[in-house]
Formats: C-alpha cells, structure tokens, sequence
C-alpha cells in the first residue's frame, strides 16, 4: 500500500473517532470541519511534492555524495540547441525530458540530444494543464504516443518518465505502472521558470547544491541557458562531477 492509501484509512477512522466524540458532546462542532481541512491541505501537498513519494514512488535523488545531474524539462524548445552547445562545450551529458508535440515539431534536436549521448525522456504528449484530471487510460495513451515517437526517431524505448509539473495522483501511479517506466523526479527545484535574474538564479543552485542531487531545468528558458556555462563550472569547483542521471540512480535510461 502507498502512503496515501494508509493516511486515507486513518482518515475514516479518525473521523469516526471525532463524530463519536462529538455526538456524546465531548468535542465541539468545529473539529469536523478542522479535520477535514487538514486531510484535504495534507492531499494537497501529497500531489503536488513528489518528494513525499505519496501516491507513486520516484526517484528524486542519488546516493553518491559526489554525483549530481543536470535534467531538463519541456523540450525541444527555444534553447535546447544552445543547451546542447554548452554541453558539449563542458562535456556533461544530462537527460532531456522531453513533450511529445513538441518532438514532433522537433525531430532532429531529438536526435541530436541522443546522439550527444544525453538521456532522452518521456514529459507526456501535451503536457496539458488538464494532464492530472484524466483517467489513467488517457493518461497512458499520452505517455505510449510519446515513447513510440522517441522511439522513431532514436529506436530505444525510453524507461524514465517525469510526471507533467511533477504533480501525482492515483491515476498516474496507474498509469505509470502500466507503462512499466520509472517515474523520475528532482531533488533540486531551480524556479528557473520564474526567475528574473541569472545571478540570483544561479547562486540559489549552488548554494543549495549536496551530493546525489537531481537538479531541474527547463531548456525553455533562455536564462537557464545563460547562466549554464558559469553554473557547471562552479558547482565542479565545489567538488561535484556531473553524471548522468540513469548513471546517478543505478536506473536504465532505455527499456
Ligand atoms: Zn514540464
């Protein structure tokens, strides 16, 4: 059983406990309401961190202290090939993960990241904000589409996938499972994304940095990109080698 399956339990029964208190007037109204709100707050943080390991278990973080990989999200994109350039130029090989309608629109990039021996890596198809709505049958749909046109154009069957914004529920874990791939998160969030300023940006992953990191990317912005060449260099400074990230995890990249 997963974490969420053990907490829903204790749920019904800690609820029974507190009608039953409240009906013999032991406990005061309130306490419905309060109990619910925090089982539903607990959900919340249970879909949206896949640390927590709630309803699928991820890999979000390698053993070795001395290990640490780059990945990068939503690709191809605008600045997947600058990326690759920078990656080449340093020597570091990382995993692309990558959204089918995007490959399709890219195909060569695609290859080329294999070809420069980086991971290749399953983001779904749309990546849609409606991803973590579907029945897990669509969702496996997505994740199949995807995967069948990786491996078109690479000819290996990708084994990792990381869920669209890293959101979980049931229905992926399905999903998931079904599919037979590991589900790959991060344990170094960089709000590239979001952020206004390289330095800023690139001093909050360096000073966050520890061994074993999974450090996330996203090869859509043209910041990370940036900041990429001064970022490798430091973090090797303070001693870390970049691997690849099926090499940080003992996990096959390729079914
Ligand atoms: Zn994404």
């Amino acid at each position: 059983m997963r974490p969420f399956q053990y907490i829903a339990i204790l749920f019904v029964v800690l609820l029974g406990i507190i009608t039953y208190l409240y009906f013999r007037g032991i406990i005061g109204f309130v306490w419905l309401p309060v109990f619910c709100v925090l089982y539903v707050t607990l959900l919340y943080f249970g879909v949206t961190q896949i640390q927590w390991n709630f309803y699928i278990s991820s890999y979000n973080k390698g053993n070795n202290k001395h290990f640490i990989a780059l990945t990068f999200d939503d690709g191809p994109n605008t600045e997947t090939s600058a990326i690759l350039d920078v990656l080449r130029q340093e020597q570091v090989k990382a995993a692309f993960f990558c959204i089918g309608k995007h490959i399709e629109q890219d195909q060569a990039l695609v290859l080329r990241m294999y070809d420069e021996g980086h991971v290749v890596g399953n983001h779904s198809y749309y990546h849609s904000s409606g991803f973590d709505w579907m029945s897990s049958k669509r969702m496996l749909a997505e994740i199949e589409k995807c995967n069948s046109l990786i491996r078109k154009i690479t000819g290996r069957q990708p084994h990792m996938f990381r869920p669209p914004y890293g959101i979980t529920n049931p229905n992926l874990s399905r999903a998931v499972k079904r599919s037979g791939m590991a589900s790959i998160g991060w344990s170094l969030r960089s709000f590239d994304t979001v952020a206004r300023d390289g330095e800023q940006l690139k001093n909050r992953i360096i000073n966050k940095l520890s061994g074993g990191d999974i450090i996330l990317l996203h090869d859509s912005v043209p910041l990370t990109r940036e900041i990429l060449t001064d970022l490798i260099r430091q973090a090797r400074k303070k001693g870390f080698t970049f691997v690849r990230i099926d090499q940080l995890l003992d996990v096959p990249a390729y079914a």
